[in-house]
């Protein structure tokens, strides 16, 4: 089945993921997608496929005879699509030969433009995959599902020589527990990649470190005709410290490997007031450089008002993917070279965030994410080509193959 073709069917089941709705997988609905992949994996004659209680789907490639003894390579995606916008009766429009213009996204008034999206006419002549504008379209990350199968498809039927290869495809990624039960002895690979990103091509080795600071401030409260001098109003403090982080580092000012103090929320009366930030940072070194300046703001404001009138607690969030990965620069060659194989030039770049490879790598499989080809994901404008999907699936057939050729487990 052409990759393009297994998108279609899977961008049809509804997979949304929900948040806060207290149950594991967050929504029943992903194992519909679930139960399909089983069916499709034992078609192709993978072993050992399962979707468990939590519904993650394993299969099992063999190697062919001679290559047992490469390393098991794992290739992983994500079921589910982003809770905040409707994944519900997805319907898509398909326009072969795209003329590169702008696109009306079925009756809903949205539209496509090439002031927003100006990577557009460069997709001219390839059949060009929206939604109807109601929903999102789903390439994150059914296109990596797609795209994922279909090269296991083409190794097997083109007989290619490959080593063992095992895929697991994971739910509630969206909503950031996507591989909070993935079992890795289960994934059983040496090495593995997320299929879950953007451009074709694009290998993502580095991502944010991330820190969660929760600052607490407390005040004195006291009838407001009789303050003077007495009152300390604990929400004016906590403006007090975010005035004291440097303005220009937030998100809407950032880029590239520019880090960020990110106010995700705040709340407060007289008595007490909180703010809650996200701490990002490309290095380890300025990850804590933002600690110790919220640190150093929170003891200012202490000296000013008395001890104990903010307090700030950090918590780690997930580590730069680089710092695993680093350690294995063999499989961002490889990744190259696979993507060479498919014609198409390699990327290797950051992504500002985290990824569910991230936390893969460091529990103990070093896993980089590969592009799927598509953009705009959790928007109603998600769009991708047919021949990104195909190039990608492409891009991965090469990479199972040449895992196949590496003896010591690279
Ligand atoms: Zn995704």
């Amino acid at each position: 089945m052409e990759a393009t073709e297994r998108f279609l069917q899977y961008i049809g089941i509804w997979t949304t993921s929900e948040r806060d709705s207290g149950q594991e997988p967050s929504s029943l609905r992903q194992f519909d997608l679930a139960h399909q992949l089983v069916f499709e994996l034992k078609e192709m004659g993978l072993e050992r496929v399962e979707v468990d209680n939590h519904c993650l789907v394993y299969g099992f490639l063999p190697a062919t005879p001679g290559l047992e003894r490469a390393p098991c390579l794992g290739l992983l995606a994500h079921l589910d699509t982003y809770p905040d916008c409707s994944g519900y009766h997805v319907r898509p429009q398909i326009l072969p030969d795209y003329d590169g213009g702008e696109v009306i996204l079925g009756d809903s008034g949205l539209r496509l433009t090439v002031s927003d999206f100006p990577h557009l006419p460069s997709l001219a002549g390839q059949t060009l995959i929206t939604s109807s504008g109601d929903t999102l379209l789903g390439a994150d990350d059914k296109a990596g599902i797609a795209e994922i199968l279909t090269a296991l498809e083409r190794v097997i039927a083109g007989g290619r020589p490959h080593g063992p290869v095992s895929v697991a495809f994971m739910p509630d990624e969206e909503i950031g527990i996507g591989t909070a039960h993935l079992d890795l002895k289960r994934l059983g690979a040496q090495y593995a990649f997320t299929v879950d990103g953007w451009e074709v091509g694009e290998i993502v080795t580095e991502t944010f470190n991330a820190v969660l600071a929760e600052v607490e401030t407390r005040g004195v409260n006291i009838h407001t005709g009789r303050a003077k001098g007495i009152m300390i109003n604990a929400q004016l403090v906590a403006l007090e410290f975010a005035d004291m982080l440097p303005a220009e580092e937030i998100p809407a000012r950032t880029e590239g490997y520019e880090g960020f103090y990110h106010l995700r929320k705040m709340s407060g009366t007289v008595e007490e007031a909180r703010l809650w930030y996200n701490l990002r940072d490309f290095s380890r070194e300025g990850i804590q450089k933002r600690m110790e300046t919220m640190e150093e703001a929170a003891g200012e404001l202490n000296r000013r008002y008395g001890p104990g009138t903010v307090r700030v607690r950090f918590r780690e969030e997930y580590r730069n993917l680089n710092e695993v990965i680093s350690r294995h620069p063999e499989m961002i060659e490889k990744a190259c070279a696979a993507c060479r194989k498919a014609g198409v030039e390699p990327k290797v770049t950051c992504t500002r965030g985290g990824s569910d490879g991230a936390r893969v790598s460091f529990a103990g499989v070093p896993c980089p994410n590969l592009g799927v080809g598509g953009w705009a994901y959790h928007s109603p404008q998600e769009h991708i080509t047919a021949e990104a999907i195909e190039r990608v699936s492409r891009i991965l057939e090469e990479l199972i193959v040449l895992y196949g050729e590496a003896e010591d487990g690279t």
